[in-house]
């Protein structure tokens, strides 16, 4: 089976797929403002196109892909494009990310067409708090969407917060308490200073190390051993706790050397680096039916060895893309 390695030895198994880049929420800090020119005239990769972008990187040595957004929910198709992702020889794992607000209709079907496990980002416990962040969601579909995710196997579920200071950092405790008698991952990620968040993220952004602090309020913090070598969080439980707490350090903490992923954005762009600005087209490749190996070997090339997330390297390094179109 085909391997795939960057130029810094680095072997990437993990292919991370936007297949919308429109969402049902507007969470203020994942959009780029209304400096970045509107992308919803972006064609969409249709579904034949995605399954063929993931057999192509199957053949490359792609072993895990997880489909992201905007909200991937939102695609009609979206069991379907599951079911047939999760046939592709080669794929291991297949995973989804996703706010959760219809994923109590969903987790069944997407259960039964293959889809492993699901991540649900979440920022408030609090609906007024939710709404705001939302600008408009409602708390109670995020929380049923949980549930049934729990309830039809797609586990272990892992909850996202997005940790921002004097926005949400005071229910960082509650999301920690929700560990300990519910088998939860919950894991608390510093905000990053994506495409027009510059002044935002400088007001709200608050570190790793004190969201951990929040945290042992709760109770001391037991560090876990790392099962996944791949994966970005570092793990902790609380004594006798049913879940997990995990902690994402993009900004604080790079953890840029074992990062083992490229990206499809939903208009067929691979992106070697969630924060470079470098794509490669595949769509003329994935039109002709070509062999798609030496694009995705172009991408691995292009991987840099670290990404520059300060807010001073944005204007070289920053793609012209916000995090709601390349997908988190
Ligand atoms: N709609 C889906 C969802 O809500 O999970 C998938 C797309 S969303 C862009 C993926 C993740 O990116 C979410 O967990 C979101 O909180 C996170 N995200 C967006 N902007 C971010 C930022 N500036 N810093 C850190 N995480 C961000």
């Amino acid at each position: 089976m085909a391997e795939l390695f960057d130029s810094f030895g680095r072997k990437l198994e993990y292919l991370r797929v936007s297949v919308i880049d429109s969402c049902n929420l507007r969470c203020f800090y994942c959009r780029p403002g209304d400096t970045c020119k509107p992308r919803s005239v972006r064609g969409q990769l249709d579904r034949k196109l995605i399954v063929r972008a993931v057999a192509g990187a199957a053949d490359a040595g792609i072993r895990k892909v997880r489909l992201t957004g905007g909200e991937p929910l939102v695609r009609k198709d979206i069991v379907e494009l599951v079911r047939e992702i999760a046939k592709i020889p080669g794929i291991e794992d297949l995973s989804l990310t996703t706010n959760g607000s219809m994923l109590a209709e969903l987790a069944r079907p997407l259960a039964a067409a293959g889809l492993n496990r699901v991540n649900i980002s979440l920022d408030s416990l609090d609906c007024e708090n939710f709404y705001h962040i939302t600008q408009g969601g409602q708390l109670q579909a995020t929380l049923d969407g949980i549930n049934a995710a729990v309830a039809f196997g797609l586990t272990p579920v892992k909850i996202n917060m997005v940790v921002m200071k004097g926005i949400n950092d005071h229910e960082v405790a509650n999301f920690a308490r929700m560990t300990m008698d519910q088998e939860l991952h919950v894991r608390f990620i510093e905000y990053m200073p994506m495409l027009g968040q510059e002044e935002l993220w400088r007001e709200h952004y608050l570190t790793s190390a004190a969201i951990m602090a929040l945290c042992e309020h709760v109770a001391p913090l037991i560090p876990l051993p790392e099962e996944d070598l791949h994966g970005p969080a570092r793990n902790f439980r609380f004594a006798g706790s049913a879940g997990r707490l995990g902690f994402i350090t993009p900004v604080s903490q790079h953890f840029c050397a074992e990062c083992n992923r490229l990206r499809l954005t939903s208009d067929g762009k691979l992106k070697p680096c969630l924060f470079a600005a470098e794509e490669i087209d595949l769509i003329p490749a994935l039109l002709a039916g070509d062999n798609l190996s030496l694009l995705y070997q172009a991408a691995a090339k292009q991987k840099p060895e670290h990404a520059d997330t300060s807010p001073a390297a944005r204007g070289s390094s920053c793609g012209p893309r916000g995090m709601v179109e390349i997908g988190g």
